[in-house]
């Protein structure tokens, strides 16, 4: 399996214990990790024998290139320390590659999961731990009500008129930077439902060949972006007023400042660019 995905989600490890194993550890909502000239490296087994940190909250998220990798959060003895560092998720994104800073937004929802359900919603018990080694859950012993790990769905997408690319400027956004439209999934909403209605209130218009383009967990708190392109099929631009201000289309030459990040929303408009 390891050959086939560098990841394999587990909640039990799945090799036998390593001083190469990953440890993705938190103290106030940062990832601790040792850096050395300006290089970042997810804590190992043996930095922690090296550290005697005090961990509490630790799980295992299942293993990387064929070494596990846990979860947890440093109690509050923790100190900034010769070569460790702690940095927050928005930085991790430019400074680490794609596969492992899913990791670390995993780990961290994953983290945030546990400390959020330490009550039973239904009873007010203390959930505990599932002792399953196929599924990640927390139950009341209770009542039973059992909770699993979630995700907010919301899709972003590029619609395009001819030569021309939707973009619009959000009231939130730094002057002069404009983005694809986006939008929260409602519930029971299909995400195809879900592009025609955002789009709809959003800018007023309507849109056909709704088609997938790709996915990305967005951690910021805890979203799934579904990224899709859509043709222009009728009406005129009339923004919402609340969150869009100004919408507009724009040629490939004319496209205005957006963020050029590793969103999954600059991807749309680099294939646009690239496709039209
Ligand atoms: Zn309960």
């Amino acid at each position: 399996m390891k050959d086939y995905m560098r990841f394999e989600a587990s909640v039990v490890p799945l090799y036998s214990e390593s001083e190469e194993d990953l440890w993705f550890l938190y103290n106030n909502g940062k990832l601790v990790v040792k850096s050395k000239e300006d290089e970042i490296h997810i804590l190992r087994r043996k930095d922690l024998e090296e550290f005697d940190f005090n961990l509490a909250h630790t799980q295992c998220i299942g293993a990387l290139d064929g070494y596990n990798c846990f979860s947890g959060e440093i109690k509050d003895n923790f100190r900034i320390l010769n070569e460790i560092d702690t940095y927050d998720l928005k930085s991790l994104m430019f400074l680490l590659e794609e596969e492992l800073f899913s990791l670390v937004a995993k780990s961290l929802l994953l983290l945030d999961w546990e400390k959020c359900h330490r009550y039973c919603g239904v009873c007010g018990y203390h959930m505990e731990r599932k002792n399953s080694k196929n599924e990640r859950a927390l139950f009341c012993p209770k009542c039973g009500y059992t909770t699993w790990p979630r995700t907010s769905p919301a899709i972003i997408v590029a619609i395009t008129k001819g030569d021309e690319l939707l973009l619009a400027h959000n009231k939130h956004f730094p002057k002069g930077m404009y983005s694809v439209i986006a939008g929260f999934v409602e519930l029971g909403e299909t995400f195809e439902q879900c592009v025609k209605r955002e789009v709809y209130e959003e800018v007023g218009i309507k849109v056909k060949n709704i088609k997938y383009f790709g996915s990305q967990p967005w951690p910021f708190p805890n979203s799934m972006m579904v990224g899709f392109t859509a043709e222009y099929l009728d009406g005129e631009i009339n923004v919402d007023g609340e969150e869009i201000v100004h919408a507009d289309w724009f040629n490939k030459d004319e496209i205005p400042k957006y963020k050029k990040s590793k969103s999954i929303g600059a991807e749309l408009i680099e294939w646009f660019k690239r496709t039209h």
